[in-house]
C-alpha cells in the first residue's frame, strides 16, 4: 500500500492526514529529504506559498521535491499548495520560487480583497458522478491563469463576477485545486488522488 506524504512546512497539514487516514490511506508528514524519500506521493497543503518556500530552501527540501515531482511522483496541491505546483506564478514576492511541474500560470491571491474567503458550489465531473456538486472553500485563493496544451481543466467557478476561472486541473500525476477540500469532510478530491496514486 503507498504512503502518502503531506508536506508539513507550514499550513494545514493535520486536516489532509485526517482525510487521508479516514480513505485508509498510509500518511507520512514530510519535513525532511530522508522523509520525502520515503514517500510514494505527496499533497502539499494550504497555507502561505511564501512562507512554505523560504522553509523548504531552509530545510534543503526544494531541490529534492522538484526532482521527486519532475521523475513523475504524484502529487496533489491545494491553494497554496497549487501555487508551489505550478511552473509560472504571477502576483508572487520578489524571487519566489516554486517546486513546478504543472504548465500553468497560477495568479497569487486572484479572487481579490473583497472575497478574501468565500465558499462554492462546482462542477466536477473527473469525480465521477456530478451529483451532488463539490462544495467548495476559498481561502486567499490562487486561479489558474494559463494552461498549457497537457493540463485538463477538472472545474471551473460556475458564476459570479469569477464565473469561468479555472479552479482545479490535472496533468498526468500532478493534481491542483484552489480550494480547500480538507476543510468541508467531502473526501472525494482526496479518493481521486489515491485513484491517481494507485494508477502511477
Ligand atoms: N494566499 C496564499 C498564498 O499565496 C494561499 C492561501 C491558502 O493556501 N489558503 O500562498
Amino acid at each position: 500500500q503507498p504512503t502518502v506524504g503531506v508536506l508539513a512546512l507550514q499550513g494545514d497539514v493535520r486536516e489532509h492526514q485526517r482525510v487521508l487516514t479516514g480513505l485508509g490511506a498510509a500518511t507520512l508528514a514530510v519535513r525532511t529529504p530522508g522523509e520525502l524519500d520515503r514517500v510514494d506521493a505527496l499533497i502539499i497543503p494550504g497555507g502561505e506559498s511564501t512562507t512554505m518556500w523560504r522553509l523548504a530552501r531552509t530545510f534543503g527540501l526544494l531541490e529534492p521535491l522538484r526532482q521527486r515531482v519532475a521523475s513523475g511522483m504524484p502529487a496533489y496541491g491545494s491553494c497554496a499548495g497549487m501555487i508551489m505546483l505550478a511552473d509560472r506564478i504571477e502576483g508572487g514576492v520578489t524571487g519566489q520560487e516554486t517546486i513546478g511541474g504543472m504548465d500553468v500560470t497560477v495568479r497569487r491571491n486572484a479572487f481579490g480583497r473583497q472575497v478574501d474567503s468565500f465558499e462554492a458550489d462546482l462542477d466536477f465531473p473527473a469525480l465521477g458522478a456530478t451529483v451532488p456538486p463539490l462544495r467548495a472553500v476559498f481561502i486567499r485563493a490562487p486561479w489558474v491563469e494559463k494552461v498549457g496544451d497537457g493540463v485538463d481543466v477538472l472545474a471551473r467557478v460556475a458564476t459570479g463576477a469569477s464565473a469561468g476561472r479555472i479552479v482545479a486541473v490535472r496533468q498526468g500525476p500532478l493534481l491542483a485545486t484552489s480550494f480547500h477540500p480538507e476543510l468541508t469532510g467531502d473526501a472525494r478530491v482526496h479518493a481521486l488522488f489515491l485513484d491517481i496514486v494507485k494508477e502511477a
